[in-house]
């Protein structure tokens, strides 16, 4: 069966942009129990050759911070439990914040490949001097993209795919 590509991060960093872009229409909801927040999108997607499954865990967005680093957590449990590949997607314009690195942790642990993504790079003269700090992390080289104006999306897919 296609290799399983799951995308998490915290709300507003474009995940849901993102996956559009790489999922064209091919996208379909699946519901969990109400309340669980284990919503998942999947799609069907395709690079090169390869094609892949991808899985949005993001569920309901929440706005309350202890629920944000919660539902983050869990997240990452989805992903390490049913991914071969994780894609950890940041945003360079609110910058590297406590969640990312709770988050970071429990995906080095976990052992799976990652693949770190800066989103809303929408320039790299800009934005580029300000992804460097993503490396704290300890996950890898972090992936600068413009979900929104797709850009640096082949270089991440290559990455990904690196991976099956
Ligand atoms: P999610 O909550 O992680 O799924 O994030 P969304 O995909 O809903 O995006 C949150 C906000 O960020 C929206 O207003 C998007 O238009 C915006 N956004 C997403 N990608 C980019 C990007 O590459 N550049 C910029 N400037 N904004 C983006
Ligand atoms: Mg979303």
């Amino acid at each position: 069966s296609k290799p399983v590509v799951a995308v998490v991060g915290r709300p507003n960093v474009g995940k849901s942009t993102l996956f559009n872009v790489l999922a064209g229409e091919r996208i379909s909801i699946v519901k969990d129990t109400p309340g669980v927040t284990r919503d998942r999108i999947y799609a069907d997607a395709s690079w090169l050759d390869r094609t892949f499954t991808l899985i949005d865990t993001g569920g309901i967005e929440p706005d309350s911070k202890d629920i944000i680093l919660s539902q983050m957590r869990e997240q990452a449990e989805i992903a390490i439990e049913t991914a071969d590949v994780i894609v950890f997607i940041t945003d360079v314009r609110q910058g590297l914040v406590d969640a990312d690195a709770k988050v970071a942790d429990m995906l080095r642990r976990s052992k799976k490949p990652v693949v770190l993504v800066v989103n809303k790079v929408d320039s790299f003269e800009k934005f580029m001097p300000d992804v460097y700090e993503f490396y704290n992390l300890g996950i890898g080289d972090p992936i600068p993209v413009s979900a929104a104006s797709q850009l640096g999306i082949g270089d991440m897919l290559d990455e990904i795919i690196k991976h099956f």
